[in-house]
């Protein structure tokens, strides 16, 4: 392995500039340039041969020692970083500067460190989602927490105070599921939840109140940050600088696109926590994690990347101004009741494009020219989105326009930056800029002049067979091009005698003998030349290009934000159209009351043929719980899922799949699934069941919706019960709580309990029978199911017709004896699962515990253990 310093004399230069760069990035791979391949060597190569899958050799960089070395092709390299990447590595990438060796070494420096939070290679990036890095740091009760995606210039910050701040970091995590996660290097592990974070540690000043503001200022160019809306010594500024260090230390080019940072505040939005967010199956589902499935993928109807990102921003932060939450319905009103619109903006929206991450990409100077034929084409499709835009709202169509109009408003044309992309850049523009013809004429007069005479020269090459032909009257005589000698003119054997004599031989072959003369070399040098001196004026003129445009970049942005959002509200107007859905009325004042509502994921699963039942949830003003049985497969879940999406849609501006729908806006929505429904590992479930419940009980207010689903389920039928009972009546009396519930459960003995509160009312989820079968109608009905219908599921399942028989016996027992374990049954009919256990149980009662010396106890004990054991099991 490199053993490098002792001795630097033995070690080549080459290697002492490797080493040298090595130093500074320790915890980077470095991708060394080396030619036309990036190497890497010593341990940096050990991992990428593993991780890559490339060959391992070595090459003799110290005298005598063989270093290990691995290396990809430059041109690929995109490929190889993402691996790396993916797999939680950071790649340093150190490239050739300058033209010319100095002292027989080329100039090399690291330009950028990709991590998972920097990536900006498209390659490298979801389309459809945002890239983010973010930045957390806790102080006592208070917590900073800042997240950026350098691809799209989104910088926010935020800073809260709880007593639990560990799980308040989870819920923006889980919300924004960021790339990359930085924390001090002295921030506790606690910090570190999921392993779906990659976490970077800095050095702790990185993060101090001083250098932040510091670097926050010097790079916005301000003296004070108030302008922003922060408090100078808030965590919120440290987040948010330790990302600014991060950044500059990384990816300096991504500076550029942060023009200013916009602080935010979980107050404004609807709280989803952790769990919530998986059990609505908001962004993907639980079973394969993908968006099919989930409500993001049924209301998805946007065409252009961006409105896809700010369609999950929306869906996973739902707002609580009812005035917002109007402006957004007004947009989706407005789309929706004017089809002609609706098509147009679907039609012309798709030319735009991820006009986003093309700004991104021309600020950090990695803009290919294709990508600036596709921030002109996306340029030139928004005369015609705001004719369509302007139409549709001076035909008045609908008073909702308001929206439109000042969408409109805020969609700029950028006719500078068109007319420059016009004029520079040829229409097609190639992927790569390594050959010349990027430029279009008349842009550069410099470049047009070599362009000519390059022209004029090959024309003339180009002419020279025929004038030779002509002067020399050879017919056969051919000019020719090889790479070894250039161009040639070539006259076969038999004509030699006829050739001129300021032809030069140069070479012989067979049949034919091939010549050069000065002028064709003089000409031949000039094409050559030209091509390079073309190149060179290309890129020049290139950056220049991207040098002007990137001077709009905020114009643009700005745009590409109004076009987010006009492809949302226009999708969302396009799935309520498609899916059948109506406008919710959102209001300040509490209350739900949907009628006819559906399931928005489940109704689009259902197969042809069948149909979803509609149900209604109308919350009467003094009821706060809904107990809701009915047997297994009946639809209590989807029930109360679908009233929690209702709820969530209308929040994010969405219209809502029901014929009528009136939201009183909901603070936060947590929901509690029974053990049954999920697959836990690890941590007992009861565990979780009741941590869960606890969260709840302890944060949920008067104005959230609870969705309890099974809640009791991971214990015994009796503890369940006397948990679930427990949980309704403190939900129903607690001053600061009294949220409204729904409870599904399969405990029949819970519905007794409407009997005492006056705010809980029994719901039930209807079958009917026909003969032996049931029928299940999916149909929620007022009042408590009257019987389990369990055993005709276990008939229909195949259970031996004894057990089915017994079963039925056993329930009209219990329900003979008010659903009590009677000890006291005759001997036939004991229903104790363990008789040996009752009597253990009698016998323990009677015990005089003082009495006896802890040496008869132990024995009592063993012997008690001896006989449960051979008659219980
Ligand atoms: P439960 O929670 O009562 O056991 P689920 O809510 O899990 O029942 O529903 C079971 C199945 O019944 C669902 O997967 C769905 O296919 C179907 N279902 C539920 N509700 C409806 C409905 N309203 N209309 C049609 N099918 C439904
Ligand atoms: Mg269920």
């Amino acid at each position: 392995m490199s053993n490098m310093v002792a001795g630097s004399d033995k070690v080549t230069p080459i290697r002492q500039q490797y080493l040298s760069i090595k130093r500074q990035y320790p915890d980077s791979i470095l991708f060394f340039r080396l030619g036309d391949f990036y190497e890497t060597f010593d341990k940096d190569a050990e991992i990428s041969a593993r991780e890559l899958d490339i060959v391992l050799t070595s090459r003799n960089m110290s005298k005598g020692l063989p270093i290990p070395m691995a290396g990809i092709p430059h041109h690929a390299s995109e490929n190889y970083v993402a691996k790396l990447i993916a797999k939680g590595y950071h790649v340093a990438i150190c490239e050739q500067v300058g033209r010319e060796p100095v002292k027989g070494l080329m100039p090399r420096k690291v330009v950028r460190v990709v991590t998972p939070g920097t990536v900006v290679q498209p390659g490298m990036l979801e389309a459809k989602r945002n890239n983010y890095l973010a930045a957390t740091i806790v102080k006592g009760d208070r917590l900073g927490f800042a997240f950026v995606d350098i691809t799209t210039g989104e910088f926010r910050a935020t800073q809260l105070s709880a007593v639990d701040n560990y799980q308040l970091i989870h819920h923006e995590i889980t919300r924004l599921e960021p790339a990359e996660l930085l924390l001090s290097d002295d921030a506790s592990e606690q910090l570190v939840f999921t392993d779906r974070v990659n976490v970077s540690r800095l050095a702790g000043w990185k993060f101090e109140a001083s250098s932040a503001r510091q670097a926050l200022c010097d790079h916005f160019e301000v003296s004070t940050l108030d302008g922003f809306g922060f408090r100078e010594d808030g965590l919120a500024i440290c987040a948010s600088g330790a990302i600014l260090h991060y950044l500059r230390d990384n990816q300096e080019g991504a500076l550029k696109m942060l023009t200013s940072l916009t602080p935010y505040s979980s107050d404004e939005f609807m709280q989803l926590d952790t769990t919530t967010r998986k059990n609505l199956e908001l962004t993907e589902t639980i079973r394969d994690g993908r968006v099919r499935g989930s409500l993001l993928g049924v209301l998805d109807y946007t065409v252009t990347t961006i409105g896809s990102r700010l369609l999950r921003q929306w869906i996973n932060q739902p707002l609580l101004d009812v005035k917002a939450i109007n402006e957004r319905l007004d947009g989706v009103s407005a789309a929706y009741a004017d089809g002609v619109l609706r098509a147009g903006l679907r039609a012309e929206l798709r030319a735009f494009g991820d006009v986003e991450r093309l700004v991104n990409r021309v600020l950090a100077a990695v803009a290919t020219p294709r990508d600036l034929g596709a921030l002109r084409t996306a340029l030139q499709s928004l005369p015609l989105i705001k004719t369509i835009l302007g139409e549709a709202v001076k035909e008045a169509r609908a008073r909702e326009s308001d929206v439109l109009v000042a969408l409109n408003k805020q969609i700029e044309e950028h006719p500078v930056v068109v007319e420059i992309l016009n004029n520079a850049i040829v229409d097609d523009p190639p992927v790569k800029l390594d050959k010349s013809g990027v430029i279009r004429e008349q842009w550069s007069s410099e470049l047009d002049s070599v362009r000519s005479s390059s022209r004029e020269a090959r024309d003339w090459i180009a002419g020279l067979e025929s004038a030779e032909r002509s002067r020399t009257g050879i017919k056969t005589l051919k000019v020719g091009y090889n790479k070894v000698f250039g161009y040639f003119i070539e006259v076969t054997k038999l004509n030699t005698g006829q050739v001129p004599q300021e032809y030069i031989r140069k070479q012989t072959l067979v049949n034919a003998e091939r010549y050069i003369t000065p002028e064709l070399k003089e000409y031949e040098t000039l094409v050559l030349n030209a091509e390079e001196e073309m190149m060179e004026i290309e890129r020049r003129a290139f950056a220049e290009v991207c040098a002007r445009v990137g001077g709009c970049s905020g114009q643009m942005l700005n745009t590409a934000r109004a076009i987010a959002r006009l492809d949302v509200l226009n999708s969302l107007a396009e799935a309520a159209s498609c899916l059948n859905y109506v406008r919710p009325e959102v209001v300040e004042e509490d209350g739900i009351e949907i009628l006819s509502g559906r399931h928005a994921v489940v109704e689009q699963t259902m197969l042809s043929g069948e149909r979803f039942v509609p149900n209604d949830c109308r919350f009467h003003p003094k009821e706060r719980v809904w107990v809701i049985t009915g047997p297994n497969m009946s639809g209590k879940s989807t029930f109360i899922r679908q009233v929690a999406l209702s709820v969530l849609m209308a929040q994010i501006g969405s219209f809502v799949p029901a014929d009528v729908a009136k939201i009183g806006v909901v603070d936060r929505i947590f929901t509690r699934i029974g053990a049954r429904d999920e697959i836990h590992s690890g941590q007992s479930t009861f565990m979780v069941e009741m941590v869960e419940a606890a969260n709840i009980l302890n944060n949920a207010s008067v104005h959230s919706l609870l969705i309890l689903d099974e809640i009791g389920r991971g214990t015994s039928t009796y503890d369940g019960l006397s948990l679930a009972w427990a949980i309704v009546e403190h939900i129903h009396n607690h001053p600061r709580l009294r949220a409204k519930t729904l409870f599904a459960t399969h405990y029949h003995e819970l519905t007794d309990i409407a009997d005492i509160l006056p705010g809980v009312s029994n719901y039930n989820v209807g079958v009917s029978e026909e003969g032996d079968n049931v029928i299940f109608l999916h149909k929620l009905v007022p009042g408590r199911a009257d019987r389990s219908y369990g055993i005709h599921v276990a008939k229909l399942a195949g259970l031996p017709k004894s057990a089915i028989n017994r079963a039925e016996e056993i329930l009209t027992q219990l329900e003979s004896k008010g659903g009590r374990v009677a000890p006291e049954s005759g001997p036939q009919h004991q229903m104790t699962l363990f008789p040996e256990a009752s009597r253990l149980l009698e016998e323990l009662q009677e015990l005089d515990v003082n009495a006896i010396s802890p040496l008869q106890a132990l024995n009592r004990i063993y012997e008690w253990q001896r006989r449960f054991l051979k008659n219980g099991r």
